[in-house]
This record gives C-alpha cells, structure tokens and sequence, in this order.
C-alpha cells in the first residue's frame, strides 16, 4: 500500500473550528479518508457514496470487504434518501434515540454502493451526537461511512494516539478529540420482522424495550457457542484482540480474585508476562506484573470508557498472559461482557 502524508489536527467540539472542519469535509469530498472522533469510538471516515472511497477503508483497517460500514448521517431528510422504506419503529427509535450511539439497519436504496455495504442490500445507519462528527458529515456532503478507525482485529481506539498508531501513513487526517463512551453503537436490524439487537451498546435492550416492546437479542452476542452466524457479518470475526492471552474468570467475587493470583503465580513461574485486568474494589489484592482498575465495580461508564485502553496498554508492554474479572450481563454490560468475550476468543472460566 502506497505510504501517505497524515496531517494530524485537534478540534474541540465545544469551540468548533469550522476553517478546520473544512478542510476536513473537503479531504472526504475528494475521496480520501480522515478519521474522527464520536461519542462511541474514533471513526475511520469515507464518502459512503463514493465506491472508490469505501474500498480504501477496508484497504487502511485490514478489513474484509464482506463487513459492512456503518453510514453516518447528520438529520433525518439524509435518512430517506438512502433506504427504501422507514419503519415505524426506526421512527420511533429514531426519535428516542438520536442523535446518539444507535445504528439502525434498513434495507438500502439505489444511491448507496454495494462496497458501502459489504454487498448486502440492506444498510447501516447511525446519527452520532458528537458535535465534531456532525459538523464533518455536513461539510463532508451528508454521508460518512465510518467503522472504528483501528486495524481490523485490534481494539477499537478510544485516544487519537492509538489512531496514528494503526492509521498513520494509511489516511489524509486524524482529528484529535474527547470520545465519550468507549464501546461501539448498540446495533438493531429492523428489516426482518422484531426488532433484533445485532450489537449490544450504550442504548440497552431494557431501553430499546420502553419505545418499541417486544426487541430480540441475537443469540451469538454472548454464547460462543452458538452454531448460528451472526446477522451483523463483523462480528463473526475475532475482535478487540489484544496480544497477550486473554481469559475471563467469572463467579463469585473472592474465588475469582483467589483464582487470577493463583494462575497468575503459575504463568509468571513459566516465564509469562502476566496482566490482570479487575475492580477497582479489587485492587489491593492483586500482584501481576502489570495491574490494572476499570472502574468500579457496577460503574459501567467507566469500565466501558476504560476497557479498550487498558487492552492497548496491555500491547504496548508486551504482556504475554492477560485475566479479567468478569462482569453482570445486564444493561451496559452486555456490551461490556460481549466485547470481552470477543477479545477473549470465548476463554471463560467460572468458579464458586
Ligand atoms: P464497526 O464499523 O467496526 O463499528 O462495525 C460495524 C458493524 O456493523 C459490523 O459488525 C458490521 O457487520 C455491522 N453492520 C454494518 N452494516 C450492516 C448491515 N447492513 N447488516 C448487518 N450488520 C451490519
Ligand atoms: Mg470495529
């Protein structure tokens, strides 16, 4: 792949700098790819109508081309132009929901390319709320295709650092910027009779539920062992993967904390580099060469906002062997536990 220059810009959402905001627009006008911050993850942005610029993103993140992206739209007038038909419960979330870190999925009309949407006829579709991402979609001509703006297979990146450290030389622009809560969009197909979360993110099946009533989970989002695809093609492939070996111990809080230091002990005596990702409740009773607290126990903000940076930093010292506390599967932890479960290749012990 051809190296090339990356210009890397900081633009504050609240004092936005609309020179910058520009420049930016104009890069995706011309077909060229700027990554950008949003209230989920940092974004890996092209024209979504621009076939050309659609296979560079795959290209840049390593990606196969039968993933889909997610369009990026900044108003609803945007949203008609590019599906067939808006359902009624696409309103109505659409309404609750957004702007916001929901992606809908709708069956696409003629104007979206098929290398946008992985060859489906359906598309994804999302309105962020963050202020840098929707001024950009606006000067960029209203679509922006953008999956998280890391090489596919590795955590998606929550600090602009981690986007030059996969992107750089790939795309034309990084903006630096606050992203907000750290996991992806919570997805929902609405093409195939209930509504069914695809993805489970911020906005939470208990919060899906109050709008519409009935929503269905897709089984494969917690159960690796499930014989069925996914309906979203991304997640079939292993993802958020950090170097090291990963595993997840799950049950009663004092066995799990008894059980990392005593696997721990036993890799370190092999020669491994060993890394415990726990509570900050927890603490106190770990030793591992490297340690580190997401949050409290039970404050999901902040172990969804911490969980991806904490697997980076994992990288970046060479950690060989990685456990994890698990984590209650209920509101944003669904989404918290599906991403660790992917990371993890499915690796889960429970104890008692
Ligand atoms: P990312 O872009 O990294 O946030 O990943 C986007 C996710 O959305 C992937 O898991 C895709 O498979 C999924 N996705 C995008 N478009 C569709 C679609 N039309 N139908 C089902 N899943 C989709
Ligand atoms: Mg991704």
């Amino acid at each position: 792949m051809e190296k090339i220059k990356t210009k890397l810009i900081a633009i504050d959402e609240n004092y936005l700098d609309m020179d910058k905001i520009r420049e930016a627009g104009q890069i995706l006008k011309e077909g060229g790819l700027v990554a950008f911050p949003t209230e989920t993850v940092y974004g890996l942005g092209g024209d979504a109508l621009n076939p050309q610029s659609s296979g560079k993103i795959y290209a840049a993140k390593g990606r196969p081309s039968d993933n889909p992206l997610i369009v990026h739209i900044s108003n609803m007038k945007a949203l008609e132009k590019i599906v067939t038909k808006i359902p009624e419960a696409g309103r109505k979330l659409a309404d609750a929901f957004w702007p916001g870190p929901l992606t809908m999925i709708f069956m696409k009309s003629d104007v979206v390319p098929k290398e946008t949407t992985g060859g489906l006829d359906t598309v994804a579709v999302r309105m962020p709320s963050h202020k840098t991402a929707l001024a950009l979609i606006d000067a960029a001509g209203g679509y922006i295709a953008a999956p998280s703006a890391n090489i596919s297979g590795k955590p998606s990146p929550t600090l602009a650092k981690y986007v030059a450290e996969d992107m750089d030389g790939r795309i034309e622009m990084i903006i630096d910027g606050d992203v907000g809560i750290g996991l992806e969009s919570t997805i929902v197909d609405l093409t195939d009779g209930t509504p069914t979360i695809l993805r489970p993110g911020y906005i939470t099946l208990e919060m899906l539920e109050k709008v519409l009533g009935e929503v269905n989970v897709d089984k494969t989002i917690l159960d690796g062992n499930s014989k069925q695809a996914p309906k979203a093609p991304g997640m079939k492939y292993r993802h958020y993967a950090p170097k090291g070996d990963l595993t997840i111990l799950d049950g009663e809080q004092v066995a799990v904390r008894d059980e990392i230091n005593r696997l721990t002990k036993e890799q370190q005596q092999k020669g491994e580099k060993v890394g415990i990702i726990g509570t900050e409740e927890n603490m106190p009773s770990y030793e591992a060469d490297s340690v580190k607290s997401v949050g409290s126990r039970g404050d999901e903000d902040s172990i969804a906002k911490t969980l991806y940076r904490i697997l980076r930093e994992f990288d970046d010292e060479d950690i060989t062997v990685i456990y994890s506390e698990g984590f209650s599967t209920v509101g944003m932890g669904q989404a918290i536990m599906n991403r660790l479960l992917k990371a993890a290749g499915h690796k889960i012990i429970y104890v008692s």
